[in-house]
């Protein structure tokens, strides 16, 4: 049987970080009122900890730890289904990705293997301009230790032209790369001043 956790909600209140996610976010916490459109719209509840209404919710009573290491921030594909029926416009979205930034930041992820995807998903998108999948998964398969992980799918993928062989290099490959630059430069002046 499922075990039951009970938060002590007081004790871990941190009003920190409710002001941080908004204002990483640019979203309003507070004008969220629970309806569940955002957890009934989402593809992923069946395998989230939390469901998306309710990472809204513990953002709103201040439980900083339970969020930024739950497995729910992980898993969401960031599909947007949340944000388009939210009836308060709150951009949820936006959200579930300050708080994996902030996860990482904090050290706190919870699933090791896709934060391992995550870091080469984005090297691989700084490098080519856009995702070189044929690189990026048996590299990740690689790290993980199970090399040959989906490989039963390769035929399938190729044959289909899903994806291919070599890495294409974009147009504005060098303006995107240039973004990423300025997030870690961002980030770098904010912790030194923290
Ligand atoms: S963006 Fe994430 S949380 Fe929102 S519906 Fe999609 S998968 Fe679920
Ligand atoms: S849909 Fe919007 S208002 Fe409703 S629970 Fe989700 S975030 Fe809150």
């Amino acid at each position: 049987m499922e075990r039951l956790r009970v938060l002590a909600l007081n004790s871990t209140y941190d009003e920190s970080f409710i002001r941080q996610v908004e204002m990483e976010s640019g979203q309003q916490i507070s004008r969220c009122y629970q309806c569940g459109n955002c957890g009934a719209s989402c593809n992923y509840t069946c395998v989230y900890d939390y469901p998306v209404n309710q990472i809204m919710r513990l953002i709103q009573l201040g439980q900083k730890e339970v969020v930024l290491s739950s497995r729910a921030i992980w898993l969401c594909a960031a599909c947007t289904a949340c944000t388009t029926r939210c009836p308060c416009n709150i951009e949820v979205t936006k959200i579930m990705e300050t708080l994996r930034v902030m996860s990482l930041e904090e050290g706190t992820v919870s699933l090791k293997d896709v934060e391992l995807f995550y870091k080469e998903f984005l090297r691989s998108l700084k490098n080519f301009g856009r995702v070189f999948e044929a690189g990026l998964l048996p590299l990740v398969n690689l790290r993980i230790g199970r090399p040959f992980n989906d490989m039963e799918l390769a035929p399938l993928v190729f044959k289909g032209r899903k994806i291919h062989l070599f890495p294409s290099f974009i147009k504005g490959r060098k303006e995107i790369s240039a973004i990423f630059d300025r997030f870690e430069s961002w980030r770098r002046k904010k912790e030194d001043l923290s």
